[in-house]
């Protein structure tokens, strides 16, 4: 593991415009559990699959057996920024890195200082009226029932669910990112999601390196893998 840290050391100090591909991984230290660990939502017993839950038909369908869902989730409003997210906000500006791509909607990178993050799957502390578009406060959205705005439309938050498209300004923004970057850390992320997981064929560069903390769907490439915790890993890196 020394060695995976001096190598990875080493990387970053040759690098200027490091971007940092993350996933649901990136919180758990965090205290938010991600979908497809041991003891990730998706191995909860649930009437319908978290998959099915989390689209945009069955939100429309069933919206108030989707607040639960959420509410209980993906709502995290005591989760803190971990040590991940700090460094990268670090790096960030000591101008070691250029952006930060997440697919997760917990905004902590923002709350740990980084500026460039692109949020692929949206935010759940935005959310607005489906009907007359008014935005609301997430402590607005998850205190029980179906959140209804004063004109009387549903209230949505604006995370990407699955049947629904990326925001275009973001994918662009982070697609450019990438292919400018000349290192791209990926961690915490199975790379399972589509579109986002192909953002990494993106990267031009050489020096890329995968930290997880078990085998994804990709490994075969990385040359560089480094099993672990993300958090962890990255505390012991100097900008
Ligand atoms: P995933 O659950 O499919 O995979 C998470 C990966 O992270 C796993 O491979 C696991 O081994 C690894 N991991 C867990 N903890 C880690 C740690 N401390 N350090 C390093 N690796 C760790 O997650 P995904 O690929 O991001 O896809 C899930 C989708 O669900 C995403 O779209 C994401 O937006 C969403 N989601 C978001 C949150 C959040 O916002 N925090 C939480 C759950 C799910």
């Amino acid at each position: 593991m020394n060695s995976d840290i001096e190598k990875l050391q080493q990387m970053i100090d040759k690098s200027s415009k490091i971007v940092f591909f993350g996933g649901a991984g990136v919180s758990t230290e965090s205290g938010i559990p991600d979908f497809r660990s041991a003891d990730g939502i998706y191995m909860m017993d649930y009437k319908y699959p978290p998959e099915r839950i989390i689209s945009h038909s069955f939100f429309l369908e069933h919206t108030k057996e989707f607040y639960e869902f959420y509410s209980k989730h993906l709502y995290a409003p005591q989760a803190k920024p971990n040590a991940a997210h700090y460094k990268l906000a670090e790096l960030e500006k000591a101008g070691k890195l250029s952006a930060v791509i997440t697919q997760n909607i917990d905004g902590l990178h923002t709350a740990a200082g980084s500026k460039r993050v692109y949020e692929l799957h949206g935010s759940t502390l935005r959310n607005f009226c489906m009907k007359c578009g008014k935005s609301y406060d997430v402590d607005h959205v998850c205190n029980g029932g179906v959140p209804l705005c004063s004109c009387g439309g549903i209230i949505k938050p604006d995370v990407v669910l699955y049947e629904e498209a990326l925001d275009e300004e973001t994918v662009n923004g982070a697609l450019n990112a990438t292919e400018n970057a000349d290192m791209l850390i990926v961690a915490g992320t199975s790379l399972t999601v589509y579109p986002a997981a192909g953002f990494i064929r993106y990267f031009k560069g050489r020096n890329i390196v995968l930290i997880n903390r078990d085998a994804t769907a990709m490994d075969e490439k990385f040359g560089f893998i480094i099993h672990g915790k993300v958090g962890e890993i990255l505390s012991r890196i100097k900008p």
